[in-house]
């Protein structure tokens, strides 16, 4: 994966296990390449919700606790892996955002990105509210406690209906989990049932496997689903059919894992049919196809079937080099590509190579590959990408750079040909994408290619809005803007 785009967060939960906790972990670990920057797992034993996180990978967090986690023997939990898409990678932003409130505490753990945060906050901070960190994830919880809110039937759905973006929820009461996803669908989120009944909710399916459960279904849009003492319940907070799913067709090309099924198909079968037709769309004479791994692996696969090229593995990723490296800044992302991504000389060198990424968004990174692979010898170099080219940013909660930093922005095909170094480049196209998917062309979100943002954003937000709006107010001056 190039560390130019990043993951979001993901999400675990299980109710009714009494190694809870535990299965949390492992649920997490499986989860770790939607977040590396830290961690946390929130359990009740029915009275009390303790909460621990900490920065850096599952492993580096709990590295001390393994004695914690054996003897903790509650049995509803909920964890989360976090990359920051709003607010910086600092302990307060950690979550599961543990607060306390008129019906007690609750634990908060969110995957997406809220685009009416900031003004939400403003409004709970003119009358007095006091937030104590820059996540957008906290003003859940300043909404969840408004008196107003809580007297409603369903404070949990009304909350819900003022919040504008990408979310999937996880809520831990001290007797349930709640599960909720957005309208528009935007990030994966399923459910599953394990061996002994307990159920589990998780951004992936690859967690259910983890722990030894089976994919229940998805789910769905604008759906709250509840995991109590009656087993699982759900209800909606808005009509179903009533709006059309924008799923993040991203997930699919470049952040989840192969083994992973959501949006109503696998991730790695859904590559591999990108990569065929990647090569029906952008046919070359070749001697070899390599893949950037480890997401441009799958669509390489197909990419040589469908062409009858045979594949090989030019680069090699080290697994080695800990995802603590993936630091949100440049001059570290750069080290790390080369720490990362090293070539086989023997595959490459005297051959024309075809070479597949799932995706390019700055674009040094790649430029980068392709210095490596023509110093190793390689005779030609054509590119081929199984998406589109990016030109505008995401506001749903993953963390492209600005539209300026965009390689496809105001480049066409043989200015980016130049800049990168290869002797040929093809993209592939929007139609050529959504028709490998299982779902209507119309139910994905095809943003950051198209332009077309189906939930109204305002283009100055980035992750930082947060931190800009508390400089403001305060003069407070975050870790990343020192
Ligand atoms: S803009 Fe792109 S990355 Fe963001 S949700 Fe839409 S498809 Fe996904």
């Amino acid at each position: 994966m190039s560390p130019e785009k990043k993951e979001e967060c993901g999400l675990f939960g299980i109710y009714g296990d009494d190694e809870a906790i535990q299965k949390t972990y492992f649920g997490l670990f499986s989860l770790q390449h939607r977040g590396q920057e830290s961690a946390g797992i929130a359990s009740t034993n029915g009275e009390l919700i303790r909460c621990r996180t900490g920065m850096g990978t599952v492993s580096r967090v709990f590295r001390d606790s393994s004695g914690i986690l054996e003897k903790l023997s509650n049995s509803i939990a909920i964890g989360h892996v976090r990359y920051s898409t709003t607010g910086s990678s600092k302990l307060i932003n950690s979550q599961p955002f543990l607060s306390e409130y008129s019906r007690g505490q609750v634990a908060v753990a969110h995957n997406g990105n809220l685009i009416n945060a900031s003004l939400l906050r403003d409004e709970y901070e003119a009358y007095g509210s006091i937030f104590k960190s820059s996540s957008d994830t906290e003003i859940i919880t300043h909404l969840l406690a408004k008196p107003t809110h809580v007297s409603k039937p369903d404070t949990l759905a009304h909350v819900l209906n003022h919040l504008q973006g990408a979310y999937c929820l996880l809520f831990l009461f001290d007797d349930r989990i709640e599960a909720a996803r957005d309208p528009y669908g935007i990030r994966p989120l399923c459910v599953g049932q394990t061996e002994t009944g307990a159920y589990v909710v998780a951004s992936e399916s690859c967690a259910l496997d983890a722990v030894g459960a089976k994919f229940i279904r998805e789910v769905e849009p604008g759906e709250i689903v509840t995991l109590d003492k009656r087993g699982l319940s759900s209800r909606f907070f808005v009509k179903p059919g009533t709006i059309k799913p924008a799923h993040c067709i991203f997930e699919h090309i470049y952040f989840a894992k192969q083994n992973s099924f959501f949006f109503g198909e696998n991730v790695h079968e859904f590559r591999k049919k990108v990569g065929k037709q990647l090569a029906k769309e952008h046919a070359v004479e070749a001697d070899v196809v390599i893949p950037v791994p480890d997401s441009g692996t799958a669509a390489a696969v197909g990419y040589s079937e469908q062409s009858n090229i045979p594949f090989d593995m030019g680069l090699i990723r080290s697994h080695y080099v800990g995802r603590t490296f993936m630091s949100p800044e440049q001059k570290l992302r750069e080290m790390a590509v080369k720490v990362k991504l090293a070539v086989v000389k023997e595959a490459v060198a005297g051959k024309r190579v075809v070479v597949v990424d799932d995706s390019i968004v700055r674009g040094t990174t790649t430029r980068g590959k392709i210095r490596a692979l023509r110093s190793a010898g390689a005779k030609e170099i054509h590119m081929r990408v199984s998406c589109p080219p990016i030109r505008y940013p995401c506001f749903y909660g993953v963390d492209f750079p600005t539209k300026e930093e965009l390689l496809a922005n105001n480049r066409d095909l043989e200015q980016i040909k130049e800049f990168l170094g290869v002797d040929s480049i093809g993209y592939l196209s929007l139609e050529g994408l959504l028709s490998c998917a299982v779902l209507p062309e119309d139910h994905y979100c095809t943003a950051c290619w198209s332009g077309k943002y189906r939930i109204p954003v305002d283009i100055t937000m980035n992750k930082f809005s947060m931190e800009q709006y508390q400089m403001h107010m305060f003069g407070e001056t975050s870790e990343e803007n020192e």
